[in-house]
């Protein structure tokens, strides 16, 4: 069997192990020139993130990924002022899953390490074909042509695999926006910020606002443990990484002038010492739930079919488990192709849908 998938993010790569580790043939194609566009500087994984990549990837990747995560995070926590001070004033139940932060272009990283054969940049997907064969013939920008047995689509939000396969599926804007961005730990060290929150998520309320703020302090040098664990990394990925806080802000409008916002210090501080290439503006959106589809030799993984609040990366990883062990099953001679996709798309439709708006794009 020949797997054909579009996009190198948390979904592709992680499928592109689980299929690999099960001696599948696979191809993953990359818009980007190279290691791709930063989307986010981290990420909380929780349980569901993290057996995916655990049932995945070689032993030595999940060993320097879990090395190099921050401490656990058990709960979000609710601040306020108190007295002018910022202080703990509560636990939010309905916050993230419990998990740890990662640093995602080192995760990234990881999973690209020992994929050369596999993936291949400057490709950007254009079109599909059924054949007649039952294999799916792909088009690249570049005049490139694959044949595969499966197409899959990890190809993020905008997908140009879902517009063609699944046109009506479509992504709404909510209007809402918000300024993300992280500074490193050094420049709050001295406001009590980082003693008060620990490696908790922690929702500010103050003045009128919602910040969220996310302190990810490495367990393990993550130059040590490439040396440890994963040598073949490349040595960028670990080079120059400090601890540092992760936050969010909603604004409103298109530029929103954060230095305004009448902050307390430790917060303020964290919005004008962020390191500014990786300040973006979101646009949030969702993608409203489709209804069933047939099962085809095509089908989609994380983003591309469905958005998720700050947990989309695990539900990306997570189908790409999923479907890895399906493919798996029909390699092993065990299912059919079009009942194995079938399975994994019904379990994902159930699953992975959720009501509410996310992050669409910068
Ligand atoms: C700021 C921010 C913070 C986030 N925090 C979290 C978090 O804490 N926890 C969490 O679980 N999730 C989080 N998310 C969500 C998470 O990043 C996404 O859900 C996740 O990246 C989706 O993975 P994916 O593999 O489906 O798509 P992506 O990671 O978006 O990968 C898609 C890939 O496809 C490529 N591509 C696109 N079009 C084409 C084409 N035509 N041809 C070839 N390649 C193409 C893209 O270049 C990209 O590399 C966050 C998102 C953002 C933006």
């Amino acid at each position: 069997m020949r797997v054909v998938v579009i996009g190198a993010g948390l979904g592709g790569l992680t499928l592109a192990h689980g299929l690999r580790r099960e001696g599948i043939d696979v191809a993953v194609y990359e818009r980007d020139a190279s290691a791709g566009r930063p989307q986010g500087i981290s990420l909380h994984v929780d349980e569901r993130g993290a057996e995916a990549l655990r049932a995945c990837l070689p032993l030595s990747h999940v060993a320097m990924v879990e090395a190099t995560t921050g401490g656990p995070r058990e709960r979000t926590l609710e601040l306020s002022e108190v007295d002018g001070e910022l202080a703990v004033t509560g636990t939010r139940v309905s916050g993230a899953r419990p998990g740890r932060q990662v640093h995602r272009p080192l995760l990234k990283a990881v999973l690209l390490t020992d994929l050369d054969d596999v993936v291949r940049f400057g490709a950007e997907f254009t079109r599909f074909e059924h054949r007649a064969d039952g294999t799916v013939r792909v088009w690249f920008a570049d005049g490139r042509t694959d044949t595969a047995d499966v197409l899959v689509g990890a190809d993020g939000i905008g997908s140009a695999v879902r517009r063609e396969y699944l046109p009506g599926v479509r992504v709404a804007d909510s209007g809402r926006r918000m300024l993300m961005g992280a500074t490193p730990l050094r420049a709050v060290l001295g406001t009590g910020l980082p003693g008060l929150v620990g490696d908790d998520p922690a929702a500010a309320q103050v003045r009128g606002t919602t910040m969220v703020v996310g302190v990810l302090r490495f367990t393990e040098s993550p130059v040590s443990a490439r040396s440890r664990w994963l040598p073949a990394l490349r040595h960028s990925a670990v080079d120059r990484l400090e601890d540092y806080v992760m936050w969010a802000l909603p604004v409103t409008g298109e530029q929103p002038d954060p230095h305004r916002a009448e902050l307390p210090e430790a917060l303020r501080l964290l919005v004008t010492e962020a390191w500014p290439d990786v300040t973006v503006t979101l646009r949030i959106g969702r993608i409203p739930p489709p209804p069933p589809w047939p099962a085809g030799p095509v089908t989609l993984i994380g983003d591309a079919i469905h958005l998720a609040p700050g947990f989309g990366g695990n539900l990306a990883m997570r189908d790409a488990h999923r479907l890895s062990e399906a493919l798996a099953s029909v390699h092993r001679g065990r299912a059919g192709l079009l009942e194995a996709i079938g399975g994994y798309e019904d379990t994902m439709r159930r699953t992975s849908f959720v009501p509410v708006p996310v992050a669409v794009s910068r």
